[in-house]
């Protein structure tokens, strides 16, 4: 018998790219630090104003190339920075490559 068990809040936050929501902890936090900064936050605690993408590469993708950043965190990224991203997705794109090469 499935018996229903207390309702723990868990915080939900919006890919800004898909829209889809998840669990905050399943996301991945980008942050623009107070120094105007753009950057991926793995502890979910830098400073700043803070936008969030699932782990979908496409996603990620089209956050590096487009503009749900830009309008996310109210800023304009710098070409440095989107490439920081598209290495970001480089190495996610590596370590799924990885991973399935064990499965
Ligand atoms: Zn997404």
């Amino acid at each position: 018998m499935a018996k229903k068990g207390r309702r723990k809040h868990i915080p939900q936050r919006t890919c800004v790219v898909c829209r889809r929501t998840f669990p905050k902890r399943e996301l991945n936090r980008i942050v623009r630090g107070p120094e105007g900064d753009v950057h991926v936050d793995p502890t979910g605690k830098a400073p700043g104003r803070g936008a969030y993408l699932c782990n979908d590469l496409a996603c990620w993708e089209k956050a590096a190339t487009g503009s749900f950043l830009d309008r996310a965190l109210k800023t304009s990224l710098t070409p440095a920075q989107r490439a920081a991203l598209q290495a970001e997705l480089e190495r996610r794109k590596a370590l799924l490559a990885q991973t399935s090469d064990n499965g």
